[in-house]
């Protein structure tokens, strides 16, 4: 297999890790999350991952029962933070060198991100791990992501989700949903498709970045999808 891209951002969401749990994180995942990321690096793609943190805690959550979203949305930040260092870990687990740079700085837990620290760990074969969101409240770890892509070079974010795809409505909740195999930014736009949030899916098209939608259930997928295989739709 030959990958369609050499460097890509690979978003997982904070719900991704939880499993079959109702919370927190399964290290069941965690495991196939690592396992999913050597097996393409292995390829010759480089990875950075970005994880949300919504298996933990969402700002917004905080706000609807009243309280400030500002210091809901720290929290969920450090959540992001929790979820990249239980990633780190495994990789640690396995002798494989990754660094985690945080969008929040938490300087004693995690190097805060700059364009040098990435640079450096990626240069010395490091798997990066970007954590803590964009480090501002009001954003999403998609948005996230796709600065982080912009940023790190990357052809394509490759966002692991519930689904094999992009759809017209939610597949679980609507069985009319229409699955697109194709499609670009700018449609994603307008028929508000809420695969990403639209800062995220603007930066993306602002910055030539495809966005590859597929689902994290199938083991070793990630390995298919950049070699532009398997099951998944593409905005580009
Ligand atoms: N968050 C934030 N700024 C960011 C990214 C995330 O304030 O740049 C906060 C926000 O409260 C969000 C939470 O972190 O709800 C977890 O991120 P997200 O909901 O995007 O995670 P995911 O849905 O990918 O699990």
């Amino acid at each position: 297999m030959k990958p369609v891209y050499s460097r890509i951002l690979y978003k997982i969401s904070g719900e991704a890790l939880m499993g079959s749990k109702d919370f927190g994180i399964d290290p069941m995942m965690v495991e196939q999350v690592v396992d999913d990321v050597a097996h393409a690096s292995s390829l010759g793609t480089s990875i950075a991952l970005v994880v949300g943190g919504g298996n933990l805690f969402r700002g917004v959550s905080l706000a609807a029962g009243g309280a400030d979203r500002v210091t809901g949305d720290h929290m969920g930040m450090l959540a992001i933070i929790m979820n990249a260092l239980a990633i780190r870990m495994e990789f640690d687990k396995r002798g494989v060198a990754a660094t985690v740079l945080s969008g929040l700085a938490v300087p004693q837990v995690c190097a805060p991100f700059t364009q040098r620290a990435m640079i450096e760990a990626r240069d010395a074969g490091h798997v990066l791990i970007f954590a803590g969101g964009t480090g501002s409240p009001y954003f999403t770890s998609d948005t996230a992501a796709a600065l982080r892509a912009a940023e790190f070079g990357a052809q394509a974010i490759v966002k692991g989700t519930q689904v094999d795809g992009i759809y017209s409505a939610d597949p679980k909740k609507d069985k009319n949903a229409k699955r697109y195999e194709t499609l670009t930014h700018d449609r994603v736009l307008e028929e508000g498709l809420g695969i990403m949030d639209a800062s995220a899916v603007a930066l993306a098209r602002d910055n030539d970045i495809d966005v590859v939608v597929f689902s994290i259930h199938q083991k070793g997928e990630l390995a298919r999808v950049i070699c532009g295989q398997g099951t998944f739709s593409r905005v580009s």
